[in-house]
């Protein structure tokens, strides 16, 4: 994906921009970007990270979503969560640009991703689907059950996995048999954040197991959701962690910076077709 983005952008007459803005010291939010950006970079694409200090107040961090809005070479924004107590992640994410909020969080685009309009939809949740339709995943009918209801992750996949016809079950922390939920899927995608809460005898024979979850043991180790060796000896395919999903996500964020960058460029064109026509290629 990465080199198609690449490919993509290389014969543009501009570079797509991103801007990334950084509110604090977060150091696992520090690693995610300075890989967004090498990533970004890699790919044609032109990021940048604006960084506030921890103690930036919520209208500070308006005031530089509202300049990112409008400049012209900016094609997408990403506001990096958590942001710090004093800062509303909802006022913030609302203040982005529909057209230019790569992140797909913001309420019109969530709305027309529940609507199955075309959307810049959240980066992972599409990661997830692009990893299913790269292994020949059939999707149409299939019983899939998202485990996790975040607005980041589980009710986005869910809806993607609805759009593409597949009859999904959400499961979450009230669900009353979590096991028996998740024996049910043919396609099981695991996104609570619980060190590999998912055992290999809650996966039925053959299914193809997600894992989306990312988690840090006191002993430094990455594991995922799910307990991977177990879900190997039963699974049709499971994504490993780290790898597996993680690329994917940061790969999405450069497509949908790509996507935002031509659809917004080129409806700039069509309103301003003499401006733009002679701009300097
Ligand atoms: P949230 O904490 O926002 O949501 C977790 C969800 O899991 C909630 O819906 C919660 O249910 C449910 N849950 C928690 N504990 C249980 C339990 N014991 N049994 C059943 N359901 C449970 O997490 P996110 O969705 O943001 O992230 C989930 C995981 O994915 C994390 O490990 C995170 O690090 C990872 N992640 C990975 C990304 C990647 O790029 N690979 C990107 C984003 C996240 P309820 O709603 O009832 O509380």
């Amino acid at each position: 994906m990465r080199a198609s983005v690449a490919a993509r952008t290389a014969i543009l007459p501009y570079r797509p921009g991103l801007a990334v803005v950084l509110v604090g010291e977060n150091a696992a939010s520090g690693v995610y970007v300075r890989n967004k950006d090498r990533a970004a970079n890699g790919a044609g694409i032109a990021a940048r990270t604006i960084r506030l200090p921890a103690t930036a107040t919520e209208a500070e961090v308006l005031a530089t979503v509202a300049a990112l809005n409008a400049d012209p070479e900016v094609d997408g924004i990403l506001v990096q969560l958590p942001l710090p107590p004093q800062v509303g992640a909802r006022a913030v994410i609302e203040a982005i640009d529909p057209a230019k909020d790569v992140d797909g969080f913001h309420p019109v685009n969530v709305g027309r991703l529940h609507d199955g309009q075309p959307v810049l939809a959240p980066c992972t949740p599409l990661g997830v689907m692009r990893l299913l339709e790269h292994a020949g995943v059939a999707l149409r009918g299939a019983r899939a059950v998202v485990l996790g209801r975040s607005a980041i992750v589980g009710k986005p996949m869910a809806a993607l996995l609805t759009a593409a016809d597949a009859t999904v079950t959400i499961a979450h922390s009230r669900t009353r048999d979590l096991a028996a939920e998740c024996r049910r899927a043919e396609i099981l995608v695991a996104a609570v954040g619980r060190p590999e809460m998912v055992r290999g005898d809650w996966i039925a024979p053959g299914a193809t197991v997600i894992d989306v979850g990312i988690n840090r043991l006191s002993d430094g180790r990455l594991v995922g959701d799910v307990a991977y060796e177990e879900a190997l000896a039963v699974a049709g395919a499971v994504t490993p962690v780290p790898g597996g999903v993680g690329p994917m996500t940061i790969a999405c964020l450069l497509e949908n910076t790509l996507i935002a960058a031509e659809r917004r460029r080129s409806s700039q064109h069509e309103r301003h077709p003499a401006a733009t026509a002679s701009a300097p290629c």
